[in-house]
């Protein structure tokens, strides 16, 4: 019926002389909307299943999915190792409270996340927890190399098929890539073979692309940045509405904005306090991704054992935000953005392939930092506390970072700018 729907279509192209332009993006609009009115039945506000002595979940397909997940970037560290213990601890509480959905991927924690992961988890029954994981598109040179990488991970993490996994990042740098190598179509091989359950992808790029990969179909889930601050400023909610309206259900990565939507300014943390004296920015954050209907689970990417236990704590007695507090995070949002942030989300990504080693999510962190609280002389020690070479000035501008930053960030004019107030704050203090 879709195909019959397509060649009228394009018989109709052809006599009305539409662009060929115009005809792509009717196509793949169109396609969404088939898609989604095919999918949408089973896509409606999803409801919440609650057991006892277990945090609420939300159903996907077959599986009960946990309404917090497990990010597994942020791993706990002793020096320059994991804390392993520390990680069992984790696992072992998300577990007995029913959070037994864990998000790791091939470059998270430089490389050593899926290892540990599969150490902890193997302690468990491979039915009693969901592990999903990520194809790294950048690492990518012929279609060859996505299975043998594929075959790696299953190693790492000890197990012989994975229940969600995805394209990771696809952005306008990668997107040429993943194209290229056929990724979704191997991907959708490798599920056919029983080795993968779910296929989706994971997104940082502009709306225009995400339609172009909507459109693709078959895709079973798709992981975006969902939070209340980049509801606007990354264009968000266009995003989820991409997906929502093609019935592809969303699990949200960064819901706390990679610490940001936690460590709140003054102004902003007393928006929320007054009007919500007993809730965390955390909570907030997380019950806000979560009360989209669309959302299946949302990602926190937890260092210790006490943010284990705050956020299980806000899923164990979860409700749906009502309008108030909407409301309310609109206007925290507003209050942030009115700040000067820069929009980083301390992923690291840009470390990579930076050939002087400049720590530019520690830089904008410590910039925000002074922007939020307005004390100069805390951002110069800071600044300068950072080793020599990791300082802004080293940046020889080749651009390399801009490539690999999800946030579409221009960070050599950034750094440029930070290093300016550097150095203004420097002089006033020699004057
Ligand atoms: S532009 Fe600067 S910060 Fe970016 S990769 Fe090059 S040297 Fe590093
Ligand atoms: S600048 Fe971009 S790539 Fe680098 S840490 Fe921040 S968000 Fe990630």
């Amino acid at each position: 019926m879709v195909g019959i729907f397509f060649t009228n279509m394009v018989k109709y192209f052809r006599k009305t002389g539409v662009s060929i332009m115009k005809r792509r993006e009717f196509i793949i609009n169109s396609a969404i909307a088939v898609g989604g009115t095919a999918l949408l039945a089973g896509c409606g506000k999803k409801e919440i299943i609650k057991h006892d002595g277990e945090i609420s979940k939300r159903r996907f397909r077959d599986l009960e999915i946990p309404l917090l997940g497990f990010g597994c970037m942020r791993l706990p560290m002793q020096g320059e190792e994991v804390d392993t213990q520390e990680v069992d601890r984790m696992v072992d509480y998300c577990m007995q409270h029913g959070a037994n959905y864990f998000d790791t991927a091939y470059m998270y924690v430089d490389g050593r996340s899926e290892s540990v992961m599969g150490k902890s988890l193997k302690r468990y029954k491979r039915e009693d927890f969901i592990l999903a994981d990520k194809s790294p598109i950048y690492k990518m040179k012929t279609k060859a190399d996505i299975r043998k990488i594929f075959d790696e991970q299953l190693k790492k993490c000890q197990v012989k098929y994975f229940d969600f996994y995805m394209a990771h990042n696809i952005n306008k740098n990668t997107y040429d890539t993943y194209k290229q190598t056929e990724m979704h179509k191997e991907l959708l091989e490798l599920k056919k073979e029983g080795k993968i359950k779910y296929v989706g992808f994971s997104f940082h790029g502009s709306p225009d692309i995400l339609k172009e990969v909507v459109a693709e179909g078959n895709w079973d889930f798709c992981q975006l940045q969902v939070n209340y601050l980049d509801w606007d400023v990354v264009k968000g909610k266009e995003q989820y509405e991409i997906a929502q309206s093609a019935g592809i259900p969303v699990t949200v990565m960064e819901p706390l904005r990679g610490g940001g939507l936690v460590n709140l300014s003054d102004k902003a943390l007393a928006e929320l306090k007054n009007n919500y004296p007993n809730t965390t920015p955390a909570e907030f954050g997380l019950r806000w991704a979560a009360s989209l209907g669309n959302v299946v689970t949302v990602l926190s990417g937890m260092s210790n054992l006490e943010q284990v236990k705050e956020n299980i704590k806000t899923f164990e007695n979860y409700k749906d935000m009502d309008e108030n507090e909407k409301l309310v995070a609109n206007k925290i949002a507003k209050i942030i953005q009115s700040q000067g942030e820069i929009n980083c989300t301390a992923c690291k990504y840009c470390m990579e392939v930076c050939p002087r080693g400049i720590n530019i999510p520690a830089i904008f962190s410590l910039y925000n930092q002074y922007k939020v609280s307005g004390v100069a002389m805390m951002f110069k020690i800071y600044y300068e506390s950072l080793a020599e070479e990791e300082q802004g000035h080293n940046c020889i501008k080749c651009n390399l970072c801009n490539k690999n930053c999800p946030q579409n960030l221009d960070i050599p004019s950034l750094l440029a700018k930070v290093e300016e107030e550097y150095q203004k704050i420097k002089n006033l203090e020699r004057k």
